[in-house]
């Protein structure tokens, strides 16, 4: 069974496949390889995603894997107040609830259609090397082992990623910059699926619980707790089952399925390539840390790290100008929002219920007819002037 390809895909999730289908494009052979017997499932997702990005990673709309448009959220402070989000009054920021295990399907299947390869039921073990580089990959499948000798890795292996560690790349997260996160479907609930519903404040820890609504009686609901702010993993269901308990719209709601998950809410990685590896996605740890959303920023570094590959592939530069052109690549179109999502991440890790509730009570009652940093700022600047100075330094 061994083989040699010129690009490896470690993990088909929605990087793996983007990654694999702008190899392939790019004219590279390429294997795209998934531990798991089904691309897409179990769903480990909120399912939201902001609409302007589709458009970027060379996807159209469709029907075969949205679920519907949102018109923007509410979010809902401690004390209850809740604060209407939209897209009259914020812009492009609203978006799309997906049936996410068709857009990882989707997915696969365009990178399929560029001419990559999918083996499922097939993990990478470890890597190969020689002389310092990377050569491919120690696969298994169903108990079998193979070699795969590849001109570049690409490890879109997720949260958990094996590969940076392997390649010797610094993947170590602190406790702080971690949420854990606990997901269910409910059924029988009864919501306006135009709007998520956010909560803020302690009723989950360092994070927010989301209501992303499928339909009227069907959500995605779930929450992201920061890892330093509970015991142990456990605690966030906790924290979600009391929240169901008092929301009306959900207390009626029957769970019919239950998944449990992680996010990095950190920098991404300082170093994502080394000789004949690249890392992307949330194996890069380039998820949002403040939303804890990374579909986006895994779909754009897929496609990055695929075009760079094919192009090392094409040059036979397997260690350097096409490496150091795909960190360039992502970094300037994410760092810098990356850098500062963190940052806010961070103060907001201290932030009390009351200072929330007086923040969204001010923007309540103040009315802008736009929301946007000058105006939050004022609402607040006139109805609760002691708070200011946190949200100066946040906005
Ligand atoms: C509970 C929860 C809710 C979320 N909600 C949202 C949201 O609403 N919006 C949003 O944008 N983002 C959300 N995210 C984040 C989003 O799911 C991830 O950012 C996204 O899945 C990243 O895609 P990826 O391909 O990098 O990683 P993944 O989707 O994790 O894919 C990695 C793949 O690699 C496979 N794999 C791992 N190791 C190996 C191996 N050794 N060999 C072969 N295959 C391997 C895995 O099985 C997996 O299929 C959420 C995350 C969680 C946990």
């Amino acid at each position: 069974m061994d083989r040699t390809v010129d690009v490896l895909v470690v993990g088909a999730g929605p990087t793996g496949s983007t990654a694999a289908k702008y190899a392939a494009r790019g004219g590279a052979d390429v294997l795209l390889i998934e531990k798991r017997s089904e691309i897409g499932t179990p769903v480990r997702c909120g399912e939201g995603v902001a609409k302007r990005w589709l458009d970027e990673i060379g996807l159209s709309p469709s029907t075969e894997f949205i679920c519907h448009e949102v018109d923007g959220a509410r979010v809902v402070a401690p004390d209850g107040t809740a604060l209407i989000v939209d897209e009259t009054r914020a812009g492009n920021e609203c978006g799309y609830v997906l049936e996410r295990d068709l857009f990882d399907r989707h997915l696969a299947k365009e990178a399929a259609k560029a001419g990559a390869e999918i083996l499922i039921k097939t993990s990478a073990a470890g890597l190969l090397r020689e002389d310092g580089q990377v050569v491919g990959a120690r696969c298994e499948h169903m108990g079998d082992h193979f070699d795969v000798r590849a001109g570049v890795v690409i490890g879109a292996d997720g949260f958990e990623s094996q590969v940076g560690r392997w390649a010797g790349l610094e993947t170590h997260l602190r406790t702080r910059d971690i949420a854990a996160c606990l997901q269910y479907t409910m059924v029988g609930v009864n919501g306006d699926p135009r709007h998520h519903d956010i909560y803020l404040g302690s009723c989950a820890p360092g994070g927010y619980a989301w209501v992303f609504w499928k339909s009227d009686d069907t959500a995605n609901v779930g929450i992201g707790v920061n890892l330093s702010k509970i015991r142990d993993r456990a605690e966030a269901k906790r924290y979600l089952d009391d929240l169901i308990g008092r929301t009306p719209s959900l207390a009626k709601g029957e769970i019919i399925e239950e998944v449990a998950g992680a996010v990095s809410v950190s920098m991404p990685l300082e170093r994502t390539a080394a000789p004949g590896v690249l890392l992307a996605g949330d194996a890069a740890r380039l998820i949002d840390p403040l939303t804890g959303g990374g579909i986006l920023n895994g779909c754009l570094s897929g496609k990055y790290a695929g075009e760079a590959a094919a192009n090392a592939v094409a040059t036979g530069d397997l260690r350097d100008r096409p490496f150091v052109e795909y960190e360039r690549r992502w970094k300037a179109r994410l760092e810098e929002e990356l850098a500062s999502h963190y940052l806010i991440k961070e103060r907001l890790l201290h932030l009390e219920d009351e200072t929330i509730n007086k923040a969204i009570r001010s923007v309540v009652e103040a009315k802008p007819e736009r929301i946007t940093a000058g105006t939050v700022l004022e609402a607040i600047r006139t109805r609760h002037p002691e708070i200011l100075s946190v949200f100066e330094g946040l906005l």
